[in-house]
Order: C-alpha cells, then structure tokens, then sequence
C-alpha cells in the first residue's frame, strides 16, 4: 500500500482523506497556508508544511510549493480532494513528471473532460445520452448558427467549452437574441477561462440534477455506485443531496450506470469518477463528468457501503477493484446538508470564532466536518464548514433522521443556514421527492430562471 500521502486540500475533505489514510496504515503530509494552523487534520497528520498566505494562489492553488512539499516529506501521492486543483491537468502532469502519483485519472482524461466539447463527443461515441445539441464548437457563420439553434429548437443554451462553476452560458429563448448571445457568451468566456470555444444545446426547462458514481482502476475495470439526487441548488450549488434519487428504478439505474461504465472503459478512466446528467421525462441527458471525488459522496457510501477514498488510494496504489458490480447494492436511503457559515436569509458569509459547538448523533447520523469548539473559521475559503448525513430503510426515516439531527446540531458565535436546511427538510415538494433543479430559488423567492 502507498506510504505516504500528501493531502492537497483544506477543511472537512483534508479530514475524509486523512481518516481513510489512517485506516490503510498511510502515513499523512497535511500541507496548510498560514491561515489553516489549527484546522483539525493538520492536527491530526503525521507531518504538516505551512505552505504559504491565506490566499488560495499562495497556498492551495501554489503548484510548485505543493510538489516542494511532497519532496522534503517523501510523500509517494498526493490526493487533490474537490475544488482547487483537483480538476487542474497541468497540476496532475507535474505531480507525475516528479515522480508523484496523482491520486486521480491521467492528466490527459482530465483535459478531455475538462472541456466540455471534447466531453461531449466522447460520451456519445461510448452511447452515452447527451443532450440534443451542435456537436461541436460554433463558428463565426450566423447562417449555420441559426439553421442548428433551429434545429434544435428553441429554448436552447449557449454553453463554454472550459466552464465551471455554473459560470459561462446563456439560454437564448428566440432567434433574434441568437447572434448576440453567442457573442456575449464567447466575450465571458475568453475573459474568465481563456478560452472563448463555446456550443449550444437545447435547453432543458424543469430537469432534475441526477449523477452516477463510479470506480475505475485504469487496468480495464468499471463499476458505478448508483445515482444521488442534487437538485436542491441554489445559483447551481448545491444545497442537499440524496441517494438514491427517487423514483429512479432499477433497470433505469442499470442501464445508465452500464453506460458509464463503459465510457470509464473507452477512455481508460482512472479513479473515482462522476457522471452528471439532467433528468427530464424519465430520460438522462449528460452534462458534464467530474473528474474526482465529490462533496456529496457520502450519500453514495451510505447506500452500498463502499468506501470511496479508501478505494480512490487502493486504485493509486495501482490495485484493481476490489469489489465487482454484482456486489454492489443499493440499500436504503441517505441524505446529505450542507452546512455553510453563512446568514441562512442573505446567504453572506459568515466566518468568524465558533464559541460552542455539539455535534448531532445517533443511528444513522454521519458528521463530516473539521470544525470544534475555539475553532475559528477563515474568511478565504468557501464557507461549507460541514456536512450533515442521514442514512434510514427509507426516504422517511432518513429525512425524520436529518430534522431531529439539524436540531441537535448547535454551531454558536457564527450564523450558519441549520435554519434553511430545516425548511428544506420540512418542506412537501421535498418530502414528495422529485423536484426540479428551480425548486428552491423558487421557494426561496429568487425566481429561479
Ligand atoms: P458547470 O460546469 O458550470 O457546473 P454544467 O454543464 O454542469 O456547468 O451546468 C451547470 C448547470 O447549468 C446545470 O446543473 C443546470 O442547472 C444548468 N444547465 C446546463 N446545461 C443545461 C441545459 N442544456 N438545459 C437546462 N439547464 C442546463
């Protein structure tokens, strides 16, 4: 097994890792900026290295420091987590010419699903649905460009090839707004990812957010992990996530996540791995795969008991899967909140000393998160400070669970949105299950789109 590993990564995802290093017997390099001295796995690690400023690009984003660090400790990999560098190729390139093993795909994968053209085209040569679209970037021919929205037909999206982070697309709901929404789209584009290749699709109006977990060891081997339910979003975050995603059925599930596994073949992926599809009148059309571990995981582990970091460093490790796809069940139901420290009505930000802390229990309560009495929460970073999962034998249970468990919960001396999360738990359209990825801006009042 790996001997060490350096963790690329801060708050509650640097603690998964760590946790699941320390059952494998990995020793741990948890590297910091000087902002992140008393976060809980730079406790907990074997060796820590203040790496630089609180600012991101001075510290988790810093490339050269990250290898540095993984020199002077004689780490053998480094596991990205989500965010930062995790879907950065260049990073996963420089990791490996060092010698390092990138606990994630080839940095070649992670440039061919990084661009969303490139995504598109390969999924669908392995049959994977996608959505009704161009197939290919848009040129500067205003005849071709309204003949394919045409096409298509309208509503359609006009997308970015390098965006992220729900950031770079515009629906175009008639042909008079066409030209000058491909070139606003384009401008943005170029501007914020340096990259100015943009697509269009059709617009979907009232999907879901469903996506399908996998595994795949590089050495001809896929299985997927069933699908989780993200549609509770807010500006495209999301806010709860739920596994399974109701009324998906079995078959459903097996074919789709057949589909995925076989793209996991075609393209040699390696690692954990996510499919992101919209779900509209019981049909998948695919969006966009993440190439690496997601916030939302845990929903995924508590219906099929596999632990996915732990298969993430087996994988690096360059064993095959452990498990095969017929051992894989899906049992129960699991929900997962998102706690931010945030103002639960205005959604600023709230970092700040956490005076008092008691974290929920119970059966079938899981808490993900760094946080602890004293702990004080940078203002840098991203405001999730942890995550709240309920596993139950049903939806129900699950959802008693997670009302009596955000109750319990107590976070004092910074404003977190426990108060949302117990709306959204008390609501009918989500105890109903099903709603679309607008339900909550709706519900909320923000109009949604
Ligand atoms: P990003 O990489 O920025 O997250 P995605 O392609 O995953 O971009 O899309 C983000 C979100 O934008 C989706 O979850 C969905 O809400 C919306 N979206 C994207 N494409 C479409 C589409 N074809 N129809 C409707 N909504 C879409």
């Amino acid at each position: 097994m790996l001997d060490k590993v350096l963790i690329a990564n801060r708050g509650e995802i640097a603690l998964r890792i760590l946790r699941a290093c320390k059952e494998l017997g990995i020793k741990t390099v948890a590297v910091h900026s000087t902002a992140d001295e008393s976060l809980k796995h730079v406790l907990l690690a074997d060796e820590t290295i203040c790496i630089g400023k609180p600012s991101a690009t001075e510290s988790y984003l810093n490339i050269p420091r990250i290898i540095a660090a993984a020199e002077v400790t004689n780490s053998v990999a480094i596991h990205p987590g989500y965010g930062f560098l995790a879907e950065n190729a260049d990073f996963a390139e420089a990791v490996e010419r060092s010698g390092f093993i990138f606990i994630g795909p080839k940095a070649e994968t992670i440039n061919l699903m990084g661009d969303k053209v490139s995504a598109i085209k390969s999924m669908k040569a392995a049959g994977v649905p996608c959505v009704p679209g161009s197939d290919g970037p848009l040129n500067d021919d205003e005849a071709r460009n309204k003949k394919l929205a045409k096409e298509i037909g309208y509503p359609i999206i006009v997308k970015a090839a390098g965006g992220g982070g729900g950031r770079g697309m515009r629906v175009v709901r008639n042909e008079a707004e066409l030209i000058g929404s491909i070139a606003a789209t384009k401008g943005e584009a170029a501007a914020a990812f340096n990259n100015d290749v943009v697509y269009m699709e059709k617009f979907l109006e009232n999907p879901r957010h469903v996506e399908i977990q996998v595994l795949a060891d590089g050495q001809g081997n896929a299985i997927h992990l069933g699908e989780r339910d993200c549609s509770m979003q807010r500006r495209h975050q999301k806010v709860v996530e739920e596994a399974p995603a109701p009324g998906i059925s079995e078959e459903m599930r097996a074919k789709i996540g057949a589909r995925c596994c076989q793209a996991c073949i075609d393209i040699g992926y390696r690692g954990a791995g996510t499919f992101e599809f919209l779900f509209e009148n019981d049909e998948f059309y695919f969006i966009e795969m993440n190439t690496r571990i997601q916030v939302e995981h845990p929903v995924s582990e508590m219906i099929t008991g596999v632990d996915l970091i732990k298969e993430q460093l087996r994988i690096a490790d360059g064993q095959k899967l452990s498990i095969s796809q017929d051992q894989i069940q899906v049992r129960g139901h699991a929900i997962e909140c998102r706690i931010n420290a945030e103002d639960p009505d205005t959604f600023i930000p709230s970092p700040g000393k956490i005076n008092m802390f008691h974290p929920p229990g119970g059966l079938g309560v899981r808490w993900d998160s760094h946080i602890y009495a004293g702990y004080s929460v940078p203002p840098n970073y991203d405001s999730m400070i942890g995550k709240l999962i309920t596993y139950g034998e049903t939806r129900e249970v699950a959802i008693a669970r997670m009302q009596h468990a955000l109750g319990e919960l107590v976070i004092e001396g910074i404003k977190t949105n426990i108060p949302l999360q117990q709306r959204i738990m008390a609501d009918e359209a989500f105890a109903a299950g099903g709603a679309n990825i607008h339900y909550l801006e709706k519900k909320l009042g923000l109009g949604g789109h």
